[in-house]
């Protein structure tokens, strides 16, 4: 049997953008995992939602009005950052994505509690076009798909094959890297589910993402053009999941009223225009990248709560760190060199690690109620507020510079 450079198992976002990649440098890859346009719903990237069978869509999920979101497909729509756009661009991606599949956004309030503290980004300030992209992760799926149709040097292939190097893109419910190379997860689950849909607004966007930490609950409105330009959202809800169970069995009615008070009617009424989709909300990391001849990427290696809409990023960014090792290497150096793949597991350590601290200390200063904590967390956001270097600092960060 013909022997692969690279086996990616794996075809989410991050499996698909590696094997371009790899594809795209000479090297021959066979990628394990259906194609989604031919794929059933599950294949369809929905990360963590098999383990939510029956539930992930509340009985109202059918009520959606005229121009929805295909029925069954991924709802959610992703904030990428500059880096991950560079890099789908490297690989035609992002050019071929439909107009209204990605939005620009220019603006973002974070919200506190009811103090009303408030922190405010923009790509003004920031001297850039636009804080991020928010981008519809079904049309990228597809398009993924549609560039390695012509990609010359990868083959999709139905069971594993030989190949000198197997990297492992299987997402959270990765199963080779704990049975085939004894892979421990740390991992803290929140006890929250992600809640993700599409809402038309009554009220233009204007280009602007807004974000309530309205503790314990995380609401986070990204605009974007589908299925309405310039008036719908992308929404990520991280609630406590019996908060979330009800919610999601709730009829269309009761749930749109209860985004009116979670939003206090900032931007308008908002009508639900997709099914509700949910996903179990963790922290998790491997606690190793690598071994002879293999490697861990996306959130096969790390996950991190949605709330700093950074989870693909990362998986993103590890795709152009592995890429970038492997074709710098020595040319006596295998793929399958345990020395090679740990210079990416020594460049991709410490951006994920610092990504999942930050999402996680923001998610326990939130979750707090006492009084005094609340205080203090109204007076930080404030003050990084009014502190222009250190605003400017973490927007850097979060925009992939
Ligand atoms: C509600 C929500 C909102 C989010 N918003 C954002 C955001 O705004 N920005 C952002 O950057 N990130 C966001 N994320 C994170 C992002 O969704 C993930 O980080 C990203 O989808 C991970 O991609 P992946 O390819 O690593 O894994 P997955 O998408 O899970 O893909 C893994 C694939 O591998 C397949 N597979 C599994 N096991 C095997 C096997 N043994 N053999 C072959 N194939 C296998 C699976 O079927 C699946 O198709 C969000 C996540 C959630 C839950």
């Amino acid at each position: 049997m013909e022997k692969f450079d690279v086996l990616v198992r794996g075809n989410g976002c991050v499996g698909r953008s590696l094997a371009l990649a790899l594809g795209a440098r000479g090297f021959r890859v066979a990628l394990l995992g259906k194609s989604a346009t031919a794929g059933a719903p599950a294949e369809i990237g929905m990360a963590g939602t098999a383990s939510l069978a029956g539930m992930t869509n509340g009985p109202a999920a059918a009520a959606t009005p005229g121009r929805s979101v295909q029925p069954g497909s991924d709802v959610r729509a992703y904030a990428l950052n500059a880096q991950s756009v560079r890099l789908l661009t490297r690989l035609r991606v992002w050019d071929t994505l439909p107009e209204d599949a990605r939005t620009p956004v220019h603006d973002m309030r974070v919200m506190g509690d009811r103090a009303g503290a408030s922190l405010h980004f923009s790509a003004w300030d920031q001297g850039v076009g636009e804080l991020a992209h928010i981008v519809d992760a079904a049309a990228l799926e597809d398009q993924l798909d549609a560039a390695l149709r012509f990609a010359p040097h990868v083959q999709r292939v139905s069971a594993p094959v030989p190949a000198t190097l197997e990297a492992l893109c299987e997402g959270r419910e990765s199963v080779t890297a704990q049975m085939q190379h004894g892979v421990h997860f740390e991992r803290h689950d929140y006890g929250h589910l992600g809640v993700a849909a599409r809402v038309v607004a009554s009220q233009p966007h204007h280009g602007v993402a807004l974000q309530w930490f309205r503790s314990p609950d995380i609401l986070g409105l990204l605009p974007f053009d589908r299925p309405e330009a310039g008036r719908s959202y992308g929404f990520v809800w991280s609630l406590p999941r019996e908060r979330a169970q009800s919610l999601l069995a709730a009829g269309k009615s009761e749930f749109e009223a209860a985004l009116m008070e979670a939003t206090g009617g900032q931007v308008g009424a908002l009508t639900l225009a997709s099914e509700r989709q949910a996903w179990p909300l963790q922290l998790a990391r491997a606690d190793r990248l690598c071994g002879p001849g293999w490697v861990l990427l996306g959130d096969a290696a790390h996950l991190v709560h949605p709330l700093a809409g950074q989870g693909l990023n990362l998986g993103l960014a590890d795709v152009e760190a592995l890429v970038d090792v492997i074709v710098a290497r020595e040319a006596w150096r295998t793929l399958d060199d345990e020395k090679l793949l740990r210079r990416y597991a020594r460049a991709r350590l410490t951006p994920t690690w610092a990504m999942g601290e930050l999402t996680d200390s923001l998610l326990r200063g939130f979750a707090s109620q006492a009084p005094v904590i609340a205080r203090l967390r109204n007076e930080g956001l404030r003050l990084v507020d009014r502190a222009g270097p250190i605003k400017k600092w973490l927007t850097a960060r979060a925009l992939g510079h």
